[in-house]
């Protein structure tokens, strides 16, 4: 007997054609996609353990959020307000304090809550990069959901010593990867090209090689300092550098690629390599306003596979990955002119692009026969999309959370009609609440309906780590005195 049977729905497969049926049929059986067609009359009929009217519903594939951070999620509202200096300031010496250990509770209920509202807003695997991922390893897992999660290493942006480090990361991919079915997979993170000694990115390359299956997931080329800090660490640019070490290859997933020129795009694209795109934490909180907006039509075209990711969206009070998608476009097109991307194009950038990006655009991205079963419902029997016209624009313009009615992955029901099968709501919310009052009490952080205050300038510079920071700004300065004597 068949595992599951959709019916009557709307059946946008993301496949190589973008085929569309407007009455499909979707079988799903043992965790994979059996077959896709046109419906018949008598589909209702079949013999299923769950027979799904899709009537009045479109089936895609599930959302990949192609990068992201979700260990503070509880904090969502706390930075919202602040300016960046005092946003960067009070992050990072929180980012501190999580690397030592502190508030284990708050990252416990932010994985929770994490999973929860990505899972009913449709997103069914996400690539998280964070201080401490094992307790988002098991949470994803259990919640039935799809993750690639890893540990941050980085030199000059904390204290914490690097053997320790590696000796974590090691650990996180020994116990988690393959884990969950396969669901939950490891990657190699370090953090970025402006944080990062050569050193460390050559112990990186090592660790790399012993793991050749593993995606290493950093942010690159995000910031003006990419390239000086590059130059600092003995290479011509960023992605010399990546290639001076051997990380420059079809493993890398490279979160913001921003500040990309053309020699950039065209080394990372001959290298197989993928970016995540994230436009919302840059159209919140942009540092300069004078930086080049993310070359994303030159990198498609040039044949890189471009995710999309929320990025830490507890700065940007989001968990949807529909408006990523809208601020994909109307970022473009507001800095480089209209008609940046057509409709599908973003719709495949949400799934196959994303799966792509992390190497599992075989198993996953699309509804095909053969490939695993990530497939979201979503309910367009409502006003706001009616007239149903244009589906691909429906989704990435005016799709939101709230209009996904199911959500299958691995062929798993996990959430039917709005009803969440493999967490509990109710318990996350309470859990949350309680985790945020003893955060609060124990951090200086005042977080109350009006808005979010951090602790005082003081308090926050205490809380900074006391070596990194300083190594990195004093190389970052000596660099670009170097480069204005043309050293
Ligand atoms: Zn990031």
């Amino acid at each position: 007997m068949t595992d599951i049977v959709i019916h009557d729905a709307i059946v946008l497969t993301v496949d190589d054609r973008n085929r569309l049926f407007e009455r499909g049929t979707v079988a799903v059986d043992d965790g994979r996609i059996t077959a896709i067609r046109p419906s018949n009359a008598d589909d209702e009929l079949v013999d299923a353990d769950a027979v799904i009217d899709g009537g009045g519903m479109v089936v895609l594939p599930g959302l990949v959020n192609a990068h992201t951070h979700l260990e503070m999620t509880p904090l969502i509202g706390a930075f919202s307000d602040l300016d960046l200096l005092e946003m960067m300031g009070s992050g990072i010496a929180l980012f501190n304090r999580l690397g030592e250990g502190d508030f284990e509770y708050l990252v416990e209920a932010g994985y929770e809550l994490a999973a929860l509202n990505f899972l009913v807003g449709g997103v069914t695997t996400v690539n998280s990069m964070d201080i401490r991922p094992s307790t988002g390893a098991e949470t994803f897992g259990d919640a039935g959901l799809r993750g690639f999660f890893g540990p941050v290493i980085t030199d000059l942006f904390w204290d914490t010593p690097v053997d320790e480090q590696f000796a974590r990361a090691r650990s996180f991919i020994d116990s988690y990867h393959g884990s969950y079915d396969g669901r939950i997979r490891a990657t190699i993170c370090p953090h970025d090209d402006w944080s990062c000694t050569r050193s460390l990115w050559e112990r990186t390359a090592d660790l790399a090689a012993e793991y050749p299956d593993l995606p290493v997931h950093t942010h690159l080329l995000e910031l003006e300092e990419s390239n000086t800090m590059a130059r600092a660490n003995g290479a011509g640019d960023s992605i010399a550098l990546l290639e001076d070490v051997g990380l420059l290859n079809n493993q890398l997933i490279a979160a913001h690629f921003r500040i990309a020129d053309d020699d950039d795009i065209h080394r990372v694209a001959a290298a197989d390599a993928s970016v995540a795109h994230c436009p919302s934490v840059f159209c919140y909180w942009n540092p300069d306003g004078e930086t080049q907006w993310t070359p994303v039509p030159e990198l498609r075209a040039a044949g890189v596979d471009v995710g999309i990711g929320i990025d830490d969206h507890y700065w940007h009070d989001s968990y949807s990955l529909f408006g990523e998608a809208r601020q994909t476009r109307l970022a473009a097109n507001l800095e480089r002119g209209a008609g940046q991307f057509s409709s599908m194009e973003l719709v495949r950038m949400l799934t196959i692009e994303g799966a792509r990006a992390l190497g599992v655009g075989d198993e996953i991205g699309s509804l095909e026969p053969g490939k695993r079963a990530d497939m979201i419902l979503l309910d367009v029997d409502k006003p706001k999309f009616t007239p149903l016209t244009n589906i691909p624009a429906q989704v990435v313009n005016n799709a939101a959370p709230a209009d996904v009615a199911s959500v299958i992955v691995n062929g798993d029901i996990v959430m039917r009609d709005r009803d969440v099968q493999t967490m509990d709501p109710a318990a996350i919310q309470e859990s949350v609440e309680s985790a945020v009052e003893r955060f609060e009490a124990s951090s200086g952080w005042n977080l109350d309906i009006s808005k979010g205050d951090p602790p005082s300038a003081v308090e926050t510079v205490h809380d900074l780590p006391k070596c990194g920071p300083v190594h990195l700004l004093s190389r970052l300065a000596f660099q670009s005195v170097k480069d204005r004597l043309r050293l």
